[in-house]
């Protein structure tokens, strides 16, 4: 039977307060309004909400899925929609928002903490909220105040969904070869024609409404992304009054078969069958995929979560499997007993490697989240740009880094269940497969390393990774001084050393070699990743050394709570870290070998 879900809401406090300066960033004039108190207790409420409400429907999902119906409907399995009815009541989806439109205001960093929670208790189902939040983003950054002002509000609360259509047949990750097409109408709307496909929740019953961000072409646009605009291309047309009219002339044609997010229905959608979908420019013309920057940043992180979040749920079933489960006999146990197997040396690897790596993703994708926020809430341009410049280069880390170990870790804890682990039954293999697509869509994860080496690396010559990598020498410093986190602080050290030799390599070619930097690319976002992880595990280990049992005062249960932080921290940095360094040889290697066999060859 699969386990229940149990939000780590110890883990994300920890997080928050102590590794990414929750506290410091409520002391900001940006969000004053909100308290460090307020912020947790609502955590605390949406992590009962998320295990008793939505993680029950996480079977419903992938047994009975989302299923097309021949009317061009999308039925989603019945307990989604009374989860996502008290969803909606809650008002969950409205936290990081503009309170002009319903919104709370709070930090970003709270949401994620919040979407992490959702995204464990069922990943198909947060992917509706999750589109909503990218789709509002575009909107609130670039639409007129008529748009804003007619479907954020009920955006917000998420009874009027969103979708982003980028792909088409021939635009998958070269989302310039986009065909759809936008006419003017002469009365200021659009009409919209082509195919998309791979929408996620194109069509559902859950919301009232879907509203459909849209990339086409317009007249006489010029070839790849700079000819491309955005359109804002709703489900129902809006009547003046705000009631829903017409059907507009958006039609769901079919859903995907897919490995796993069952429940999630993944479409296609054709526009203007009849007269042309009626929409409305979002932004200026020719600025779509500028506009859709705005929010891929958030959107990546939020994909990265996924990573996280499906490997925390999957953890907590293998360590429960791991008690329960008994064979074999580990050392030292009376001959004729069958020991549990989390006394076998192997397994408590498998369960260690997992929960360390939990904890040093938390801490990457909060800290990214932080630095979000840091720079909207900075009044010094410096700043500004210093955290902005922090948040991009964290981005494809966050992605690449954290939704390829969603699926080594999944691999993992269904390792820990043994043959039981391959069996459908027993749940560890729902996670397995409903992680898999985080490493393609929003980006595969080879152009969240692309992304690196290109656009990120050149950001002041390699400025900003060398200041990060200067910034964790000297967490490492401070680590060697500490007796028992000394191992740590060496191997922090090392680690450090081989990712300025390789960014200093990438640097050096940018120019004259792009082959070699981009052979280089994959490799490198998990060496430089790595370094980031640990150094933000640094921090907390750091964090609990200098505290001794201050924090935890009388409270045995919180001193062992800390203590397992230390130890996570260290096992990293002293188990996993180092396998990181042997990577520097792919990353020097050039790309000769890669080309050296013919097609036939390989
Ligand atoms: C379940 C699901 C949900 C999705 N949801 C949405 C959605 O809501 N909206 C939407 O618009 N799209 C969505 N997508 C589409 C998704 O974003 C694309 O599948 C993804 O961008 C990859 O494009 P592709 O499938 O065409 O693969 P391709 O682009 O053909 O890539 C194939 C392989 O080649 C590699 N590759 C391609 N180009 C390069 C390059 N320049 N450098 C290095 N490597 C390269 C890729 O990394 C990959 O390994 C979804 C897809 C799925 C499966």
């Amino acid at each position: 039977m699969a386990s229940t879900y149990r939000p780590p809401r110890r883990d994300i406090r920890f997080v928050l307060d102590e590794v990414v300066g929750l506290p410091q960033l409520l002391a900001t004039e940006r969000f004053g309004h909100v308290d460090v108190e307020t912020v947790h207790g609502v955590l605390d409420e949406a992590g009962r909400f998320m295990a008793d409400v939505v993680a029950p429907t996480n079977r419903d999902g992938d047994r009975i899925g989302s299923v097309w119906n021949p009317d061009f409907t999308v039925t989603t399995p019945e307990s989604f929609k009374l989860a996502y009815k008290q969803y909606v009541r809650t008002g969950y989806g409205a936290v990081p928002f503009d309170p002009e439109f319903g919104g709370g205001g709070f930090p970003w960093v709270t949401a994620i903490a919040m979407q992490e929670m959702l995204t464990s208790a069922n990943m198909a189902l947060s992917l509706c909220p999750l589109l909503t939040q990218g789709a509002i983003e575009a909107l609130s950054h670039h639409g007129s105040d008529e748009l804003q002002h007619t479907y954020l509000p009920r955006m917000l609360t998420g009874e009027w969904s969103g979708t982003m259509n980028l792909t088409e047949p021939q635009a998958g990750s070269d989302v310039g070869a986009v065909r759809t097409r936008a006419e003017p109408a002469g009365d200021g709307s659009w009409r919209i024609t082509g195919q998309k496909i791979f929408i996620t929740y194109g069509e559902h019953d859950l919301a009232d409404n879907i509203v459909h961000l849209v990339l086409a072409r317009t007249p006489d646009s010029p070839p790849g992304t700079k000819g491309i605009s955005m359109f804002l291309v709703p489900k129902f047309l809006v009547e003046v009054d705000g009631s829903l009219g017409e059907r507009n002339d958006v039609t769901c044609v079919s859903i995907e078969h897919k490995l796993g997010i069952h429940g999630s229905p993944t479409c296609v959608l054709s526009f203007g069958e009849r007269d042309g979908a009626i929409g409305w420019l979002i932004g200026g013309e020719r600025e779509g995929m500028r506009n859709m920057f705005t929010m891929m940043n958030t959107a990546r992180l939020s994909v990265g979560l996924q990573g996280l979040a499906v490997a925390e749920r999957a953890y907590q079933q293998a360590l429960a499997h791991a008690v329960e489960r008994r064979q074999g006999r580990a050392v030292g146990t009376s001959p004729g007993e069958q020991s549990p197997i989390i006394e076998h040396p192997d397994v408590r690897r498998m369960l260690m490697t997992q929960r360390a790596w939990i904890d040093a993703m938390r801490c990457l994708l909060y800290e990214n989240a932080a630095a979000v926020d840091r720079a909207a809430a900075s009044t010094d341009a410096d700043e500004r740009q210093r955290w902005d410049e922090i948040a991009d280069v964290y981005i494809p880390l966050s992605k690449g880094l954290c939704t390829d170990l969603g699926n080594e870790l999944t691999s993992l804890a269904l390792q820990v269940h043994g043959g039981m682990g391959f069996v459908e039954e027993a749940g560890a293999a729902q996670h397995y497969r409903d992680i898999r697509i985080a490493a393609i869509y929003e980006g595969t994860n080879g152009i969240q390393a692309a992304d690196l080496v290109g656009r990120k690396l050149s950001m002041r010559a390699g400025g900003v990774i060398f200041d990060r990598l200067d910034e964790f020498g000297a967490d490492a410093d401070r680590l060697c001084e500490v007796t028992e986190l000394q191992r740590f602080g060496e191997n922090l050290q090392d680690a450090i050393g081989a990712a300025r030799t390789a960014t200093q390599y990438l640097v050096e070619r940018a120019a004259t070699d792009p082959n070699a930097v981009l052979s280089a690319s994959t490799p490198y976002l998990r060496l430089f990743g790595t370094v980031v992880c640990a150094g933000l595990l640094a921090r907390a280990a750091l964090a609990v050394a200098a505290d001794g049992d201050g924090r935890a005062g009388d409270d045995a249960d919180e001193a062992a709570f800390r203590r397992a932080k230390l130890v996570s921290a260290r096992f990293f940095g002293e188990q996993i870290l180092p396998t990181a360094v042997g990577l520097l040889g792919a990353i020097t290697a050039g790309s000769a070998d890669l080309f050296a066999l013919t097609p036939d060859q390989l």
